[in-house]
């Protein structure tokens, strides 16, 4: 039996303003193209064609692997878990982006179809999405996946969209959300990442973490809820092979951790979709900050990290050698410290989230 799809709304090519559209044309990979380096029918397989197809066809992409082939790795082992700290000198760009409203206006968006470079090629999805190469790689394989349309950086309304590529990458990919305020390097244009599936420590670690770190919250049928503490950072995590019953879950944490927030605005969140035997596990870490206190400090005490989904994962990159090299174990506790939401703030979220789980789950049986 298939898992069900996550109900998402699909826009139809032919709503799009017609430059769009024709721009859209001119991107999308034709079969021909893609036949060389296809070796299955997935999703996965497609991006993995695209990303093959684009290294050949693609100098930006190409030497953005290049110098992937230079990062340097140093693990710190914090008992259950470890974090990896990453050299990563093509992140550059991303780390320092100014992601304030004036910088966002005064660019042009890099995400916009039209504004994508000439060599570029994505694979239409969903309707409403491109999966394109990233050209700046994180992970040995590493594809943004951005909404046709200029249309902000949301979870809310695009949490079916990001379980329907979770499943549809998941046999390959891990998927990827930042929210506007926390690493999303373009707030502005609605999009996803992904990257190898097992890349990300907090996939090899999770089996350990649930016995360890992590606080049942709820299980029933085939869904469990854990909170998981005591990680450096704090996350809720969702496992279950039914897709609606995981947006309403989704739903009940947004609202639980709106409260309180600034009116109208997205509660701070990085999200992680993994997709296995059926089953999504997302993990939700809230977040109270975006970028550390030593990231705005000046001479020897800067250092530049300016966490995202990556890093909540488990693989804190910086741009800059000296940074990687400076770095401790001190400062990375800090910096999870001062960028997840507090202890007390987790456990209260926890706390109000427990019982409208129970209510979901009640409202679920027979
Ligand atoms: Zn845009």
């Amino acid at each position: 039996m298939r898992a069900e799809r996550a109900k998402v709304a699909k826009p139809a090519n032919n709503l799009l303003h017609p430059v769009v559209a024709r721009a859209l044309d001119q991107i999308a990979i034709s079969a021909d193209e893609l036949e060389p380096f296809v070796s299955g029918n997935s999703q996965a397989s497609k991006a993995h064609a695209l990303l093959e197809q684009q290294k050949g066809a693609w100098e930006m992409l190409r030497n953005g692997y290049d110098t992937l082939r230079t990062v340097r790795t140093r693990v710190f082992d914090f008992g259950d878990f470890h974090i990896k700290v990453q050299f990563n000198p093509g992140r550059l760009i991303s780390t320092v982006a100014e992601v304030d409203a004036a910088s966002i206006k005064a660019r042009k968006c890099f995400l916009c179809i039209e504004n994508l470079p000439p060599d570029q090629r994505g694979i239409p999805y969903d309707g409403g999405f491109l999966v394109l190469c990233n050209p700046f790689p994180i992970f040995p394989e590493h594809f943004t996946i951005s909404s046709v349309r200029h249309t902000p950086q949301l979870i809310h309304d695009s949490f079916a969209a990001l379980l329907n590529l979770t499943r549809d990458l998941g046999s390959r990919y891990t998927v990827l959300y930042n929210g506007p305020k926390c690493g999303a390097s373009a707030p502005d244009h609605l999009h996803f990442q992904a990257g190898n599936r097992d890349y990300l420590p907090i996939d090899a670690e999770y089996e350990t973490l649930t016995r360890t770190h992590a606080r049942p919250l709820l299980e029933f049928g085939s869904f469990r809820a854990y909170g998981i503490e005591k990680y450096l950072r704090h996350t809720i995590t969702f496992e279950s092979s039914d897709a609606s019953l995981l947006q309403r879950a989704f739903g009940s944490l947004y609202e639980v951790l709106h409260e309180g927030g600034p009116a109208g605005e997205e509660p701070m969140l990085n999200i992680l979709g993994f997709y296995t035997n059926r089953e999504w596990r997302i993990h939700a870490f809230p977040r109270a900050k975006h970028r550390p206190s030593f990231y705005f400090k000046d001479g020897d005490e800067k250092l530049l990290f300016s966490p995202a989904a990556v890093e909540l994962g488990g693989i804190c990159t910086t741009p800059r050698e000296q940074d990687f090299e400076k770095v401790t174990r001190e400062h990375i506790v800090e910096m999870f410290h001062e960028v997840s939401v507090s202890a007390e703030r987790f456990a209260t979220a926890t706390t109000l989230l427990a019982p409208k789980l129970a209510a979901l789950a009640n409202q679920t049986r027979p």
